[in-house]
């Protein structure tokens, strides 16, 4: 191959390489960017998933709450009013009779734990029995401790029965025990996936700081419950999760927050979500959180496939331009070749073409010579070869002109070229000289065949002075014999005949036999 063929081909691949390399490439960065793209937004929607978990499970708990305190201050308004309706039958006796029963009455344990109770007697202004009021001053009067302990009952009767005044009732703080209880064992008990639990925590001092609120129930930090909390307590990543709690809760009433946290029952400690809900009756937070580092296995999982799929394409992409390079090499090749073939098959023509009369050339004679002497050395079998001359020649030109004598010699190559078989070849030997190669023309056909020729020759009229005319050829006829070392002495051999022919008087043909 030339140099400069090797050198457009390698251009050629280059450029391919470098256009499939770039486009690989920002296949490759698209993917990965659609890839980042696709796991944020698998992240979100699992976090979205999670969030709203958590709230469900928060706000569901917080009904429970309020379902559980209903149930328990009907629970005591009914123990309340089973009260009344005791010291109402308790009135028809002698006031001493109604004070011990009243007072036996309140002593039963049950009503002993949950009932406030204060009996006086106003005329000596006394307080002769009381129950559960150990946080009011003594000192007060049965009017004054029935006026503070007022706000904080859930049911309460505050009547004169005979000389006395009776006062008793729940406190709602007895409802929030009872409630806080409750809801302590349910959330003991519950299990929910993914480590994800309640807990509450009970807000003491709204501004913060130090011993700002409790840890009311924890599943995953049992011992912990009751202990004090801080604001300024920080996890690992040096987060504030409780003031950041504090202060969502003081702002809308919820929050969502990450912070770190160990796991349950593990010390692995990894990122939490969580949902705070403040219930502000009872002061409490009332919170559940997640861990989030299944996230990753989640998105890996998603991601799997669709790197898979891009891997293939990838794959595919580059298959597809290595296929290019082959088949495109494959066709400049093959119309490379094709090109080459055609345009050397033309050059080759127009070189061994003589212009004028569009017979071979002499130069396409020496070859098909050489070639014949070769194939006669092998079989023995010779071509005849007919040197033909045209008679006078000068005269033409002389009378008719140049331009006549050309035409006078393209058709008599025409002629001969009309009659000859196809494996005959007609050359162009000289000015007006052909050489005339015949294959399978045996000797004692050649008379005949010279006889046809000079016939030919005669055929055909040119003229000039509006006078037709006619040409006479001569010929030398020879053929190889087993002395010949080489093509050459064949032919001067039929240039012998020539001569001869001349010589003797033109218009014919001489064979000089060796
Ligand atoms: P002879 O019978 O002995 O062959 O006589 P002649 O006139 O043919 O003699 P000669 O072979 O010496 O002359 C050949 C002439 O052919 C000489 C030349 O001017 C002429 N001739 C050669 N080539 C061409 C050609 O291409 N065109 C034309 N018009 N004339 C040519
Ligand atoms: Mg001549
Ligand atoms: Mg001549």
């Amino acid at each position: 191959m030339e140099p400069l063929r090797k050198k457009y081909r390698q251009i050629l691949v280059i450029i391919i390489l470098i256009l499939g390399g770039l486009s690989s490439l920002a296949f490759l960065l698209l993917s990965l960017q659609m890839e980042i793209v696709y796991k944020k937004n698998i992240e979100a929607s699992i976090i979205e998933v999670k969030k709203n978990f958590l709230k469900d499970n928060v706000d569901n708990l917080i009904i429970t709450i309020e379902q559980e305190r209903r149930s328990q201050e009907a629970l005591f308004a009914r123990l309340n009013q089973l009260a009344e309706t005791a010291l109402d039958g308790y009135n028809t006796y002698q006031p001493e009779d109604f004070l011990e029963q009243a007072i036996f009455y309140f002593e039963d344990p049950i009503r002993q734990t949950y009932l406030t109770v204060l009996i006086a007697d106003p005329a000596s202004g006394r307080i002769l029995y009381s129950e559960n009021v150990s946080d009011l001053d003594q000192s007060l009067s049965f009017s004054e401790q029935t006026e503070q302990l007022a706000p904080l009952m859930t049911a309460a009767v505050k009547k004169d029965y005979g000389r006395y005044q009776v006062f008793f009732g729940v406190r709602q703080s007895q409802v929030e025990d009872n409630v806080e209880q409750y809801i302590r064992e349910q959330i003991h008990a519950s299990r929910y996936s993914n480590d994800a639990y309640f807990w509450i925590n009970e807000v003491v001092n709204y501004e913060g700081g130090d011993n700002y609120g409790i840890r009311l129930i924890h599943p995953n930090l049992k011992d912990t419950e009751g202990q004090l909390l801080s604001t300024s307590m920080t996890d690992i990543q040096g987060n504030y999760p409780y003031l950041e709690e504090l202060e969502g809760v003081k702002g809308s009433g919820e929050i969502f927050y990450t912070y770190f946290f160990k796991k349950l029952n593990s010390d692995v400690v990894s990122e939490k979500l969580t949902y705070a809900r403040l219930y502000p009756d009872y002061n409490w937070i009332v919170a559940m959180g997640v861990h989030l580092d299944d996230i990753s296995t989640y998105v890996t999982a998603a991601t799997a496939e669709s790197r898979q799929n891009s891997s293939m394409m990838l794959l595919a992409l580059i298959s597809f331009i290595i296929s290019l390079i082959v088949i495109l090499a494959i066709v400049t090749n093959r119309i490379e070749a094709w090109y080459y073939r055609n345009s050397e098959q033309e050059l080759k023509a127009a070189a061994y073409q003589d212009t004028l009369t569009q017979t071979y050339n002499r130069r396409a004679g020496n070859e098909y010579l050489e070639q014949t002497f070769k194939t006669y050395k092998i079989t023995g079998e010779s071509p005849a070869f007919i040197m033909i001359d045209i008679d006078d020649f000068k005269k033409v030109n002389d009378q008719c002109g140049h331009d006549v004598g050309d035409q006078v010699l393209i058709k008599l190559a025409a002629v001969i070229n009309q009659h000859i078989r196809s494996n005959d070849k007609l050359y162009r030997w000289g000015g007006e000289e052909f050489l005339l190669v015949c294959q399978g023309l045996k000797e004692d056909d050649i008379e005949a065949f010279t006889t046809k020729l000079l016939a030919m020759a005669r055929s055909f009229n040119y003229g000039c002075d509006d006078q037709p005319r006619t040409i006479t050829i001569s010929m030398g006829v020879s053929y190889y014999i087993h002395a010949d070392s080489d093509e050459k002495e064949a032919i001067k051999r039929a240039d012998l005949g020539l001569y001869e022919a001349k010589k003797t008087g033109k218009n014919r043909s001489c064979y000089i036999r060796p």
